[in-house]
């Protein structure tokens, strides 16, 4: 028989850490299944600068580490697992069964979704040929490869921004290509990529095309109001134009929104009883850090009264 648990968290980035936080301290019987390392997205970021406490800003992998060592404190069990599918239960008192790629299950009461979403691609001829060949998804990663030599970013958000800044640390120039005239980024990120001199920045621009024989030796580039062409040399492209969510195990069963972000009231409830969402996966304005950990203590106290609830044992 599988162990049943008050809790089954998935996925262990800031929002689901911090719902193992709280659904610890509540004294719920939970566990988090993380496929990879704990932090998710913040373990590939260099410096957090806006998540409150740090005025000189946090390293991505610490603060994962510390939020990670802060939930197991209060008792959060963490599983390396990866969750495969969701059977739902017929009567309330019952448990939702959660089957784990490795073929094992476990069952628990209400389940937390907090898988993030995964960075989007180009799709252009040459970016997957030349994928860890020059082409990358991750500046924390790679940027160092890049020292004194010549890289693009592609993107305008926030990631492209703050990375383009990461990697002229390292790189002689860097060129960020974006398809609009002004970026959507944070505007204190923009003030220092136009005072950054080893940054030059290509708007109304999109790319067609990455060459190289095998490794990345130019980016084709095209302005969408004049149609030119040109091609820029570089030994590095970093694609940073957004996410998907990692909602596609349970799409079948819960409510999501046109671009696949689960759909949540203001509790992080779904529209499955007991099954809640918080994080990057979920429809909201502003994916942060911060606005995950919030997410999390509310998705961990929407449950923790669920499970209360339907064990008789609620305080009202
Ligand atoms: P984002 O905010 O969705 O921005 C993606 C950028 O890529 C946009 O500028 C978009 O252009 C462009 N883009 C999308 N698809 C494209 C395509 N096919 N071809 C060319 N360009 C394309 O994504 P993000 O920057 O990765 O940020 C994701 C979330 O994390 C955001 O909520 C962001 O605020 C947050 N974040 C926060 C921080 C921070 O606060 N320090 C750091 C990183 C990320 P358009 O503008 O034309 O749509």
């Amino acid at each position: 028989m599988p162990e049943t648990y008050d809790i089954a968290i998935i996925g262990g980035g800031p929002a689901g850490l911090t719902a193992g936080l709280y659904a610890s301290r509540a004294r719920m019987r939970t566990i988090l299944l993380e496929k990879a390392i704990c932090g998710g997205q913040i373990v590939t970021t260099d410096t957090i600068e806006n998540f409150p406490g740090f005025p000189d800003g946090i390293k991505g992998p610490e603060l994962a580490d510390w939020m990670l060592k802060q939930a197991s404190h209060f008792g959060l069990e963490v599983r390396p697992a990866e969750a495969g599918g969701l059977i739902l239960k017929d009567k309330e008192n019952e448990p939702f069964v959660i089957e784990l790629t490795d073929g094992a299950r476990l069952e628990a009461l209400s389940v937390i979704i907090s898988t993030g979403a995964a960075w989007n691609s180009l799709g252009i001829p040459g970016e997957k040929e030349l994928t860890g060949r020059g082409v990358s998804y991750c500046a924390t990663c790679d940027g160092p490869i890049f020292k004194g030599k010549d890289v693009a970013v592609i993107g305008g958000g926030d990631t492209a921004l703050e990375d383009a800044l990461f990697l002229a640390k390292f790189a002689a120039k860097v060129t960020i290509v974006h398809r609009r005239d002004r970026f959507r980024g944070a505007k204190i990120l923009q003030e220092r990529v136009f005072a950054n001199s080893k940054i030059e920045v290509c708007f109304n621009s999109v790319a067609t095309g990455i060459t190289g024989a095998g490794k990345c030796e130019a980016l084709e580039i095209k302005d969408v109001k004049t149609d030119a062409a040109r091609s820029i040399k570089v030994s590095g492209v970093f694609v940073l134009i957004g996410m998907i969510p990692n909602s596609g195990i349970f799409k079948a069963v819960i409510k999501t929104d046109s671009k696949g972000y689960i759909l949540c009231d203001d509790d992080m409830k779904t529209s499955l009883d007991g099954v809640f969402a918080c994080g990057d996966v979920r429809n909201k304005l502003l994916r942060q850090v911060v606005t995950a950990a919030g997410d999390g203590a509310t998705a961990a106290f929407s449950a923790q009264h669920y499970v209360e609830r339907i064990k008789g044992v609620e305080y009202k």
